[in-house]
């Protein structure tokens, strides 16, 4: 038994989502003349009360897409300094868009209304980058899976209206969100210039994400997407098995988040743990008292089949997902508790 929590990512299509992708209608999406993809853009945009959506091989091409759409060569996008598209995206928004990145101290990977009106360059003053867009993360990834209180959402849009800047959210875990949050997706929709959803994290979809906005930005996106290679012909197959995770795999997160919240609460008891950060979904930080060397520690938890990651600086991170399942979970309590 081999149990990896090292991502959200490494889910494996089940028989039943091999068997809803075998079945799929095709057809050319660069035309789009996918009926598969066209019925999943449609159900997923009108989820968040969006006109139009796109799908995407991946996130990443998702967020940079968007940054595209937002920005202007030589501008500037505000996010937390743990943003994904800041970290983990390549260095995309300065390679594919031309812009730089003004990164704030967020709460765990959260920026508030505050700090967002605090790090506007004036638009008069030349000297300084436009600042255009404001990216925000939910949940956060870096951040240890935090949930956005929705107001602040709300108050951060305000800021971007009063000073002509766009507002994208990167929801690759926006289902872990709404599920822990009880929030209304439809709300997102009017609170959000764009937003990018992923289907391959806890979703369990093998590959596959979606942009929403307006039909006129999603016009504009096209372009984008094709210009990045993001084209892609008979890919029904795979938003097949992202219909199917729409329909099997959401309110399944709760099991994720449980866990997470478990194994917390055992590793707080823990003497050779130093902190855990507050669980709120399906993603666990914690750090290890200065005198554990955490490369030891990982190497101990692999012989017993468990596989981690760690974070540098002493912290490490836990992902539970659709494949850790329950007699796993058991056994990986058991485990640390002895450990
Ligand atoms: C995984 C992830 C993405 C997208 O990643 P891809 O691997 O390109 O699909 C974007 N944002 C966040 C916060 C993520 O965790």
């Amino acid at each position: 038994m081999e149990i990896n929590l090292v991502s959200d990512t490494v889910t494996k299509p089940t028989q039943e989502m091999l068997r809803a992708m075998f079945k799929a209608e095709v057809g050319d999406d660069v035309y789009k003349q996918d009926p598969t993809v066209i019925e999943l853009e449609a159900r997923v945009a009108k989820m968040f009360g969006m006109e139009a959506a796109l799908f995407f091989p991946s996130g990443t091409m998702a967020n940079q897409t968007a940054i595209k759409l937002h920005t202007q060569p030589g501008e500037q996008l505000i996010a937390d300094k743990y943003a994904h598209v800041y970290n983990y995206e390549g260095g995309g928004a300065s390679f594919n868009s031309g812009v730089s990145c003004c990164l704030l101290n967020g709460n765990r990977g959260m920026i508030s209304a505050e700090q967002v009106a605090g790090a506007i360059n004036d638009p008069e003053f030349y000297h300084s980058p436009l600042t255009s867009l404001v990216c925000v993360e939910n949940t956060t990834n870096k951040g240890g899976g935090a949930c956005y209180d929705f107001e602040e959402f709300k108050k951060i849009r305000k800021v971007c209206d009063d000073n002509n800047l766009k507002f994208h959210l990167d929801g690759a875990r926006i289902w872990n969100a709404l599920v822990a949050t009880k929030d209304n997706p439809v709300a997102y929709g009017k609170v959000f210039h764009t937003i990018s959803v992923c289907l391959s994290k806890g979703l369990g979809a093998p590959i596959g994400s979606l942009l929403l906005s307006d039909k006129a930005t999603i016009h504009r996106a096209l372009r984008v997407r094709k210009i990045l290679g993001g084209g892609m012909r008979q890919v029904g197959y795979l938003a097949a098995a992202g219909i199917y995770a729409l329909d099997n795999n959401i309110e399944r997160l709760a099991d994720d988040h449980r866990r997470a919240k478990e194994i917390g609460a055992v590793l707080e008891k823990l003497n050779w743990v130093e902190k855990v950060e507050p669980v709120e979904t399906n993603i666990l930080i914690f750090s290890v008292q200065p005198n554990i060397n955490e490369a030891v520690l990982m190497e101990k938890l692999k012989q017993k089949n468990i596989s981690i990651s760690s974070m540098g600086h002493g912290k490490l991170r836990i992902v539970t997902h659709l494949d850790y399942r329950e007699v796993m979970h058991t056994y990986v309590l058991e485990t640390l508790e002895k450990l």
